[in-house]
């Protein structure tokens, strides 16, 4: 702070606070004559002026003598102290013409009209670094009265600028970068956008030149210049990155900017922009995702001849090229998101393609297969036999052709080639008619079945086919879900809306699964239901059909309680396309989708069996297998499959049938199969459940079984075989193929049932003791009847039971640890006249037995037993 001013002939001295010297004025030899002679106005005016610390300029009398403080000295580079008290433009250090024509009009207004004017961000070219500088500056003119309010010179302060002008310039770009690219829709429209943005800031980047790398290629691809001439050593199309005359490699490989001093010797002049003089330095930059070190891109950057590379420069270039990088990732991102959407449509599209193609192409042969099994179901005089063949073949061509059609109305849907026919319908009665179709079928199931319609007027616009699509598909789905209790059909008419609704008591759908239901494909996996069959298209297409219709679906549901799924269509016409709604009422016949749609659930009911009790089942041991006549357990949901299979084995097998896992477990308690057939999807308890279940048990572990799946493919088989099938089966397949597979499971099973008894029999008749242990627990596996007369047991008291539960006396006589050591470590034991106490007639005996405990391996040398 300047506190004092000190005036004498010819100095003018500052000082500040602690008396130090802020600055000191030599007045010497002015055009003005000696100080003391100075007008008061002039010296009061330089007295507070000289308390700023701005450069500050004074312009005295008619010829602008100047006077000037030593803040301004730099300003005139060189020209002081000869400037000093001189009169005029003559004596500035630079481009008189520029001042004369810039600030000379400004000085002379003020000092005719007496007031005060400034100059904002006034460009002046000076020299004051030893180089043409590029500098900005706010001058402020104030008069200077002198006696009779004469102005008598004009008081300037000079503010610099330069920082700020350049800064604000050079954030200016910055910001518009991320504005221009905002639009881009490719990476070349945004380099094209920044080019074009880079070419209107010349006074920064006087030259430049942008290339994306392609780090396997080893090149580099230009994307961008400023309007450099083409010379093809300075900004090539194209460059191998080791060959390029710019330091290319090094900026790749360091990951860091590097500035090239010596640019007249490589490559003679470079544009300095807007300035006469040639560009003396370049900054090549690698431009990079965040976060990474290997640039994508490299911008060469001119550095302006008018200014000097400082930290504020040098930032600038580093903050542009990550603001390129910015938008190019942006950009990059999104045409990355627009392809792979592009992609999935393009996928989406050839999909619906093909449904619609193969729909068509199982169509045809299906009406070829259709006509003539009609024909000859119509006549009546066939054998019963003949006659359901006839039948199942019949169903199961409908079937197929209902599936089909399904899959064929969804991708006509999905192409929008779909258009509905709307009229005025009698929807209570066309509803009911549907509805009612269903009633034998559910009833039969042991379901209660209640259709409540009320009279919703004929003011409702509806699409005949559409609606009977969504009717029967929502009552088909309760049937299939359900197993007991009841399904209720709604019809409402409720503020303008149609809701029709189906709600059943069954197995209901997961929370979780609730938000995709109407997604297309997908499915819930289901523990129960009639049938693992379906394909996951019903809900979604009734979900599309109700919303052409300007309705919606909707469901509510709890596991194990039950679902509602609810479909609500707006009254009236007008929410429609007008062209496609039809004048009259559209008449009732009787539909011929139901028909297919009840026979289904028809075809469902006879799978049913009692899958609520799922207690265990005890499988009894006392039934002998039999070798002579074989019998065959075939497992499947689906009816006419069963038929179909039994038919082909029971000509020479006896043949049970069960329609699910646990069914079939519930059978064996019964009987015992030479080999079981099973499918592996189906409700209650799947193919692999019960395949688990069958090996775990002891009494079934050695059953044969195939598998039957419906999944072809060489990944299918092998989990098939690793579930512990004994063979697999894809369907379809021939009945050759079938009874070849059974007749060689048989032949094994066979054998190795001889091999079997006739160890046993080795064993029984042995003179000394066997018996054998399995698993870490000791079950009795064998045991002769040497052995029953020591332990002086039962064999069905002891026999598959561990073996304290047969021999609970031996708990603290060291023989389960010898046992336990002999199971972990794989060694045999020998025992020599040990003494073991048994419990015989009640008592305990002290018995001496000479033993070997000798480890068992199973086929993959790990130990599962002890003999
Ligand atoms: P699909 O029955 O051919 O599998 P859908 O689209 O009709 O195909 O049904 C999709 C899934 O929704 C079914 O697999 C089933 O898991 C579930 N689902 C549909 N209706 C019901 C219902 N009423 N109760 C329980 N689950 C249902």
């Amino acid at each position: 702070m300047l506190t004092e001013s000190v005036m004498n002939d010819h100095f003018l001295s500052l000082k500040g606070e602690t008396g130090n010297l802020l600055g000191k004025i030599d007045w010497g030899q002015t055009s003005l004559g000696p100080v003391e002679k100075w007008p008061q106005s002039l010296i009061t005016s330089i007295g507070t002026a000289l308390k700023t610390k701005f450069p500050i300029l004074i312009w005295w009398g008619d010829d602008l003598t100047l006077i000037y403080n030593d803040a301004y000295i730099p300003i005139f580079a060189g020209k002081h102290p000869e400037a000093f008290g001189k009169p005029g433009f003559s004596q500035f250090g630079w481009g008189e013409e520029e001042v004369r024509r810039v600030i000379e009009p400004m000085l002379r207004s003020v000092m005719r009209k007496g007031e005060a004017t400034w100059s904002e961000d006034q460009l002046l070219i000076l020299e004051r670094k030893g180089f043409t500088e590029e500098a900005y500056f706010t001058w402020s003119y104030s008069p200077i009265t002198i006696e009779g309010g004469k102005v008598g010179g004009v008081l300037t302060i000079v503010t610099e600028t330069t920082e700020r002008v350049i800064g604000q310039r050079r954030l200016n770009l910055l910001n518009d970068l991320g504005d221009r690219t905002l639009d881009a829709h490719s990476t070349d429209d945004a380099y094209a956008a920044i080019t074009s943005l880079l070419r209107e800031h010349a006074l920064d980047l006087p030259f430049f030149i942008i290339y994306r790398i392609k780090a396997e290629e080893e090149t580099a691809h230009k994307v961008g210049e400023s309007n450099l001439s083409a010379r093809a050593f300075v900004n090539p199309e194209q460059v191998t990155i080791a060959k390029s005359l710019w330091p290319f490699a090094e900026v790749i490989e360091s990951g860091k900017e590097v500035i090239v001093e010596d640019l007249y010797e490589r490559f003679g002049k470079l544009p300095g922009g807007p300035w006469p003089e040639p560009a003396k330095t370049a900054v090549v930059l690698p431009i990079k995702k965040p976060g990474q070190n290997i640039p994508y891109g490299i911008l060469v950057a001119g550095v302006s001849p008018r200014s000097t590379l400082d930290e504020n420069y040098k930032r600038f270039f580093k903050l542009l090229t990550s603001q390129i990088s910015t938008a190019i990732s942006k950009v990059s991102a999104l045409e990355e998101e627009r392809k792979r959407i592009e992609a999935l449509q393009e996928i989406d599209k050839a999909k619906t393609a093909f449904f619609s193609n193969i729909s068509h192409e199982f169509r045809t042969p299906l009406t070829l297969m259709l006509g003539p099994l009609e024909e000859l179901l119509r006549n009546n005089a066939r054998p019963i036999a003949e006659r359901h063949h006839l039948e199942a073949t019949h169903r199961n061509a409908m079937r197929l052709l209902r599936l089909v059609n399904t899959l064929l109305d969804f991708s006509r849907l999905e192409a929008g080639r779909v258009k509905a026919r709307f009229a005025a319908a009698n929807l209570t009665a066309l509803t009911c008619d549907l509805a009612s179709s269903f009633r034998s079928a559910i009833e039969n199931a042991g379901l209660q079945y209640t259709i409540d319609a009320e009279e919703v007027g004929r003011n409702i616009f509806i699409d005949r086919e559409m609606w009977e699509k969504i009717v029967l598909n929502l009552i088909s789905n309760a049937f299939k879900y359900t197993l007991k209790g009841h399904i209720t059909v709604r019809l409402k008419l409720n503020r303008g809306k149609v809701t029709f609704s189906v709600e059943d008591t069954g197995i209901g759908i997961p929370q979780k699964e609730l938000p995709r239901m109407f997604e297309r494909f997908h499915r819930v996996q289901h523990a129960a239901g009639r049938t693992h069959e379906g394909t996951g298209i019903g809900l979604s297409l009734v979900s599309e059909l109700a919303a052409l219709h300007g309705g919606q679906i909707s469901v509510k549901s709890e596991e194990g309680k039950g679902s509602v799924f609810t479909v609500e269509i707006p009254t009236g016409k007008e929410h429609l396309p007008q062209e496609q709604v039809e004048e009259g009422i559209a008449i009732n016949y009787d539909s011929v989708l139901s028909e297919i749609y009840v026979q289904e659930a028809l075809a469902l009911t006879r799978n049913q069996v009692d899958s609520s009790s799922s207690k265990e089942v005890q499988l009894s041991e006392g039934i002998p297998d039999d070798l002579g006549e074989s019998m065959i357990l075939v497992v499947d949901d689906n009816a006419d499959m069963r038929e179909y299979m039994c038919r082909l084995l029971s000509k020479n097998y006896k043949v049970e049938t069960a329609s699910n896992g646990m069914h079939a477990m519930q059978k064996l308690a019964e009987f015992r199969p030479q080999v079981i057939i099973t499918d592996i999807m189906m409700p209650v308890m799947d193919g692999i459940q019960f395949l688990n279940t069958l090996r775990k048990n002891s009494l079934t572990a050695n059953i044969p079984v195939i598998v039957l799946s419906a999944r072809a493919g060489e990944e299918a088989r092998i989990e098939g075989y690793e579930l512990g099938a004994d063979d697999y089966l894809v369907k379809p397949f021939s009945a050759k193929e079938l009874l070849a597979r059974v007749k060689s499971q048989i032949k094994i099973a066979k054998v190795r049932n001889r091999a079997e008894m006739h160890l046993k029999n080795i064993f029984q008749q042995a003179p000394v003791i066997i018996v054998i242990f399995r698993g870490p627990n000791f079950i009795i596996e064998l045991a002769n009847e040497k052995l029953l007369e020591y332990w002086d047991r039962k064999l069905e008291d002891i026999l598959h039971k561990p073996l304290l539960e047969a021999l609970p006396e031996i708990s603290t006589q060291g023989l389960i640890e010898i046992l336990t050591g002999v199971y972990t470590k794989g060694e045999r034991f020998v025992a020599n006249e040990r003494e073991v106490f048994l419990k015989r007639n009640g008592q305990l005996e002290s018995t001496y037995v000479s033993f070997v405990y000798e480890p068992l391996r199973n086929d993959d040398g790990t130990i599962d037993g002890i003999m």
